[in-house]
């Protein structure tokens, strides 16, 4: 698959699952924040979506770029911002699509970097890192596509028995004990979308 392809493929699979999901990201945050995770993936999605063509015709690096300021831009919540840090940071440290596996697991490890340093968080706190720091290990292990899926899925489950001490849910204490975060599951969504992607590739 040449970057225009690939390009295309990735922003088509996200933007679907993220509207597919919108109902139950909303949810999610009805039960842990103020109700907004679905509306808000959703408006920063249907912007990139609208951008396929400008996307498809850049680097995927420089695509990464857009996308993220997209983000930034349009998403009013703390998503926008943290989800921008990371696509923008993945496409500054990789030009064009990475060759192998290891500079996939580079990009990724850069976007999250710059996800902790937006959200001065880590892992524990029952946000998306929860779902993306696991998973960036997993790839960086060399794990294949059902090795990312399955430890996605581990690590999605997880939050659910964790105490938020970052984002609104921090707010709740222990009454945020019992729910999945909203922001993990996103993670969750959009990695399964980009893992269908790559092995249709
Ligand atoms: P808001 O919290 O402003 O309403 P959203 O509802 O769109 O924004 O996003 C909430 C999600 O953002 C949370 O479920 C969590 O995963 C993530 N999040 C919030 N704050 C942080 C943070 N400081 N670091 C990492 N992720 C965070
Ligand atoms: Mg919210």
């Amino acid at each position: 698959m040449d970057d225009a392809t690939l390009i295309r493929a990735l922003v088509t699979a996200c933007c679907a699952t993220i509207e597919e999901h919108a109902g139950e990201l909303t949810k999610l945050d009805q039960a842990i924040g103020d109700g907004d995770h679905g509306l808000n993936m959703s408006r920063g999605f249907k912007a990139i979506a609208a951008e396929t063509d400008a996307l498809a015709a850049m680097t995927l690096g420089d695509a990464l770029k857009k996308a993220g300021m997209t983000l930034v831009m349009k998403v009013g919540g703390a998503s926008g911002p943290l989800y921008g840090s990371l696509l923008m940071d993945m496409g500054k440290s990789a030009s064009t699509a990475p060759a192998n596996e290891a500079e996939v697991a580079e990009m990724f490890r850069a976007g999250i970097d710059a996800v902790k340093k937006r959200g001065k968080s880590d892992v524990g706190a029952k946000t998306m890192l929860d779902v993306l720091v696991p998973v960036a290990e997993t790839v960086s292990e060399g794990g294949d596509l059902e090795a990312v899926r399955a430890r996605t899925d581990e690590a999605l489950e997880a939050t659910r028995d964790m105490l938020a001490i970052k984002g609104r849910a921090a707010f709740l204490g222990e009454r945020s004990l019992g729910h999945i975060d909203p922001g993990a599951r996103s993670s969750a969504l959009l990695i399964h979308a980009v893992c269908n992607v790559l092995e249709a590739s």
